[in-house]
């Protein structure tokens, strides 16, 4: 078995590669860069194969020493034929990764998403290690998750099994991206809130974020801990609404999957404990008493790295 794996996780603000052991899933090298996608799609896949190049030459490694490439991405997948079918916080339709990557390196390639790349992650060397049963959510733009069980992914019928987003919380409640209406991502991700403080701003509510917030610039989850350190009215409130939603859908994957565990990752998880303890509380109190006993919380134990480690592991699905 050939030593090294490399994972790729394109996200919609960056695009992360890793060199990863395939024996101990630990990172020896990555790169980071912007993905940009206003640039367009040409811009995200020279920037895709720049980074390998990189990775390669800063760790001194040759390519006849890694086994894949894996990659991970937002958005509905092709995962047998390496396809992006479309994923729009990249503005990329009907791009075939798999082709462009093994042209110019000739070795296996192999397709996820962003939550599954990163369930494999923190099923393999993070929160999930052990666990053959659970369910990994990611709040961030939206609101992710990836379910395992037996110790195998859940892909359902079309690839698509997993999306929590899109659950609806509210019949007549918010547009979402998606279309729809009231789905729980337009009230419980990091954009949710965002949104949620940017109104209330506009509409002449204080808040000490302002403090944080440079012009035209967006607000991050850390200036929502911060504020929340200085128990700021607004912010307060924004969080505590996401966090109620959140967990009614937490609640709901506990009534419906009964998992052993739930993994909760994404950078106001990370950021915010107020946010995921809360949260947490009110998913048990909310959930049916019998499965609420037994269900486990766990933060992500990977960070930034869950993704990137669990898309060097992809090519152990066989497909
Ligand atoms: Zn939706």
């Amino acid at each position: 078995m050939k030593k090294y794996s490399i994972g790729i996780d394109l996200g919609g603000t960056k695009i992360l590669t890793a060199l990863v052991i395939r024996e101990t899933g630990e990172v020896v090298a990555h790169v980071k860069k912007k993905t940009k996608k206003e640039k367009g799609s040409h811009n995200i896949v020279r920037k895709m194969l720049a980074s390998i190049d990189e990775l390669l030459m800063s760790s001194g490694k040759a390519l006849d020493e890694i086994s894949s490439v894996g990659f991970g991405a937002a958005g509905q997948i092709d995962r047998k034929n390496g396809v992006i079918i479309a994923a729009p916080n990249l503005d990329c339709y009907d791009l075939n990764l798999k082709e462009i990557l093994y042209e110019k390196f000739n070795i296996p390639v192999f397709a996820g998403n962003d939550v599954e790349i990163a369930a494999t992650g923190e099923q393999k060397f993070g929160a999930g290690k052990g666990c053959n049963d659970f369910v990994c959510v990611f709040v961030g733009t939206g609101v992710g998750s990836s379910i395992v069980k037996n110790g195998k992914i859940i892909y359902g019928a079309t690839g698509t099994a997993g999306e929590i987003g899109h659950i609806i919380v509210d019949l007549n409640g918010r547009q979402c991206a998606c279309g729809a209406h009231g789905c729980l991502e337009a009230y419980a991700s990091r954009s949710a809130i965002e949104k949620r403080i940017e109104g209330a701003l506009k509409k002449g509510r204080k808040s000490c974020i302002l403090d944080y917030l440079e012009p035209g610039k967006s607000i991050t989850s850390s200036m929502i801990q911060k504020s929340i350190e200085r128990e700021d009215e607004l912010v307060v409130q924004c969080v505590t609404e996401a966090s109620e939603y959140l967990s009614g859908g937490l609640a709901s994957i506990i009534n419906f999957i009964n998992p052993e565990l739930i993994i909760l990752g994404g950078g106001l998880i990370e950021a915010s404990d107020y946010f995921y303890q809360k949260t947490v509380k009110k998913a048990k109190a909310k959930s049916l008493p019998v499965p609420a006993e037994k269900i486990q919380f766990k933060k992500a134990a990977l960070g930034d790295y869950s993704g990137v480690v669990g898309a060097a592991f992809l090519e152990d699905r066989g497909f």
